[in-house]
């Protein structure tokens, strides 16, 4: 394989594209929108309908992990009061995962081609006749 597992996990940390390790998952001044596709290698990176559903749940429970559970620990722990416990819970639970969004739909996709390395276009190789190509 061409693309490694490891470099897989430093792209997908880094949040660039899994097959070229360029920096385009997203258009170049928005914060939010996912190009269709890497502009430097043609990677799909809208995948089917649905995929990014995953990295959904991962910014909820990386939200709820890193950043919810600590201010409630601190809360319990009387290091914060109450009040500002509440106040950073609510408006951490709206700014954290809006931060994180990127991150998240990197790791997802990181997460998926780690699992699934030769699916990257650079991994992939001529199908032999007597191979079907979904292995
Ligand atoms: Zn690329």
């Amino acid at each position: 394989m061409k693309v490694t597992r490891i470099q897989i996990i430093a792209r997908g940390l880094g949040n660039c594209c899994p097959n070229c390790g360029q920096r385009t998952l997203f258009r170049v001044g928005t914060w939010f929108e996912t190009n269709q596709e890497c502009p430097s290698c043609g990677l799909k990176i809208e995948r089917d309908e649905g995929f990014f559903l995953g990295s959904l749940s991962l910014n909820y429970g990386v939200t709820l992990v890193g950043f919810l559970t600590p201010v409630a620990l601190l809360a319990y722990n009387e290091i914060i009061g109450t009040t500002l416990a509440i106040i950073l819970a609510g408006v951490g639970s709206i700014v954290f995962p809006a931060l994180f969004y990127r991150s998240s739909r990197s790791w997802w996709l990181m997460n998926y081609y780690f699992f699934f390395p030769h699916h990257l276009p650079a991994n992939q190789r001529a199908v032999q006749d007597h191979e079907d190509d979904n292995t």
